[in-house]
């Protein structure tokens, strides 16, 4: 791999695997914004994508990892970003086979053919892989920190299991050039779904709660909503991705934790901003906004819930190794995300 990858370089084809997906349709959008470069885009849905499908510098594959043959055709090119993954919390309990095949069994397979065809692998893994850390633990470094992950019988684990173990094949397998990204709750345009619109299930914190706030249902706290999470703006994780393009030595056989640590927020007080942002989106008194109630883990999500109580990124390796930090604040994000949630579902 060479030290960088040029952005105007137009003999370059990246494939982007999940291409459809939020992070990856902000990707796509960014690639074409700021490079010449082809990308060949694997995913089985494109509603998210349209816009791109007519752009010459795309070809879109409607298929996914499943599919030995498309495995190999994906690791023909010399760079390949796998986002592809089953992530909606919901699912870790009651799909925990399903999830562990769309989170180790595919991606193992990607890792085993870029490894014989010498492509550069950026995986996309889970800062949930830290499992379930407690309410006092500290900052979460990439190379150093202890994982614990909760009994089989906490069915949550499912997911944070075969991602960690997909981390450890990639890193045994002598010849992949591989990195591993592990996002910190990231947040934008297009995140997850509006449960009975566009997706069924629960889908993470900031679509519930924005879901809630426009069909004036109350926020449900999980257990209080006392754990704590770095809610992270997609657009820094783009530009994340850029800079590891920009350093690909350096950023070839590590993993690295991608999260805003000075948006950290227990899941109660999320809901508070949320509940003003929204007043404001609106244009209505905060009175009128919907309330917050308790619930348990296990009444919302079923049995074999679990929690990790807080996530704090140490951010130092990719500000050292990519001269990476994310920016936005945390106000910023949650006025993007909302906005945009609002004007999507047009409600
Ligand atoms: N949570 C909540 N209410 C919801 C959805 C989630 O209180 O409607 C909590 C959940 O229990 C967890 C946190 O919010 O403590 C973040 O959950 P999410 O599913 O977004 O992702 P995670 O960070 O746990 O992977």
């Amino acid at each position: 791999m060479n030290a960088s990858l040029k952005f105007d370089d137009n003999s370059i084809t990246v494939a982007v695997v999940g291409c459809g997906g939020f992070i990856g349709s902000h990707l796509l959008q960014a690639i074409f914004e700021r490079t010449r470069w082809r990308v060949f885009g694997v995913d089985l849905e494109s509603y998210r994508i349209q816009e791109h499908l007519t752009n010459p510098r795309f070809e879109f594959l409607c298929a996914d990892l499943a599919d030995s043959a498309v495995v190999e055709r994906i690791a023909q090119y010399p760079v390949v970003v796998n986002l592809a993954a089953i992530c909606t919390p919901g699912r870790y309990m009651a799909e925990a086979a399903e999830v562990i095949r769309s989170n180790y069994d595919h991606p193992r397979a990607l890792a085993d053919a870029c490894a014989k065809s010498g492509s550069w692998l950026i995986h996309f893994s889970t800062s949930e892989i830290y499992g379930k850390t407690a309410a006092a633990s500290g900052a979460l470094l990439e190379d150093e920190s202890e994982i614990v992950l909760g009994p089989v019988s906490a069915s949550r684990w499912s997911y944070a299991t075969a991602k960690l173990l997909t981390e450890r094949y990639m890193a045994g397998l002598a010849d992949l050039n591989w990195t591993v990204v592990r996002p910190f709750n990231f947040v934008g345009p297009f995140m997850d779904f509006m449960p009975g619109v566009d997706g069924d299930g629960i889908p993470r914190v900031l679509a519930n709660f924005s879901t809630a706030l426009v069909r004036g249902e109350t926020l449900k706290l999980v257990n209080g909503g006392l754990a704590k999470r770095c809610f992270t703006s997609v657009h820094d994780a783009i530009d994340f991705i850029f800079s590891l393009f920009a350093h690909a030595n350096a950023g070839i056989g590590q993993a690295f934790n991608v999260g805003n640590a000075d948006n950290e927020v227990s899941i109660a007080e999320l809901a508070q901003l949320m509940r003003s942002v929204f007043a404001a989106v609106k244009g209505v008194p905060e009175n009128d906004v919907p309330g917050v109630e308790t619930v348990s883990g296990e009444a919302y999500y079923g049995k074999g819930y679990d929690d990790s109580l807080r996530r704090l990124p140490s951010v130092a390796k990719a500000e050292n190794l990519l001269g990476f930090k994310a920016k936005i604040p945390l106000q910023a994000a949650l006025e993007e995300s909302l906005s945009w949630f609002v004007g999507h579902y047009a409600l």
